[in-house]
């Protein structure tokens, strides 16, 4: 299966790396099919020059413009929505490229509220965003994901723990989130124009079977899941180097 496809779609965290740091195999793996990778990763805390960069320092030359986040494609796909005013929770380093984008990032009255991990997330950041949202702003939440792995078998709090304290102040009725990251279509369908490719041609290698499992599959795009239970790694689907 792996193989035989055109394009193959790479989650970073528990696959390439745990908190930025780089598994065995990954270095391997990337380099052998570098013409056709594509990284999709629910990640809104970096911009793709900084895995890049991440890359780079193990050795792996890896071009920018084929790495997918849920934070930047969250921000870009607001900036081409028109949106202007907004309110976001998110690390300080998606404050500027959403300024470089053109949005005007405010504290009340936003258009629409964009919620991303947020290490400084507030119990004052939480009031503002509930109220924001009953007055009518748009919701556009990077990922659902509540957890992602970090060091030492410990878990590192994600946008969808935030997005629940947000809906349970508002009700989980009373907005519909337009949600960027896997499972939902969007990143997927990036990877893959990126790609040039269409989703039946791909293969999706993660950690997750309801993010990159479930959400590839919804989409036509084979599945291959390692870490976790399956036991397998990047190690494990190394082709033999062509003679
Ligand atoms: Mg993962």
């Amino acid at each position: 299966m792996l193989s035989a496809a055109r394009g193959v779609l790479l989650d970073w965290d528990g696959c390439i790396a745990v908190n930025n740091r780089i598994l065995p195999g990954a270095k391997q793996f990337i380099t052998r099919n570098a013409e056709r990778v594509a990284i999709v990763s629910n990640n809104s805390t970096h911009l793709p020059a900084d895995l890049e960069e991440i890359l780079a320092g193990h050795g792996v030359a890896f071009p920018p413009d084929r790495i997918f986040l849920a934070g930047v494609e969250a921000l870009c796909s607001v900036a081409q929505s028109g949106v202007r005013r907004v309110m976001l929770c998110s690390v300080p380093r998606m404050r500027g490229f959403a300024r470089s984008l053109g949005l005007r990032l405010v504290q009340e009255n936003p258009e629409a509220v964009v919620l991303m991990r947020d290490a400084h997330f507030t119990y004052g950041k939480l009031e503002r965003a509930a109220n924001a949202l009953r007055q009518g702003a748009r919701l556009i939440v990077a990922n659902t994901d509540r957890t992602h792995p970090g060091a030492c078998n410990r878990v590192v709090p994600e946008t969808g723990a935030l997005l629940a304290a947000l809906l349970a102040c508002v009700g989980e009725r009373a907005v519909e989130p337009c949600v960027i990251g896997k499972p939902c279509p969007m990143l997927f369908e990036r990877a893959c124009e990126g790609l040039a490719i269409a989703p039946g041609e791909a293969v999706m290698i993660g950690d997750n079977p309801e993010t990159d499992g479930k959400g590839a599959a919804q989409l036509g795009i084979r599945p291959i899941l390692i870490g976790g239970a399956s036991r397998l790694s990047l190690l494990d689907l190394l082709e033999p180097v062509a003679a």
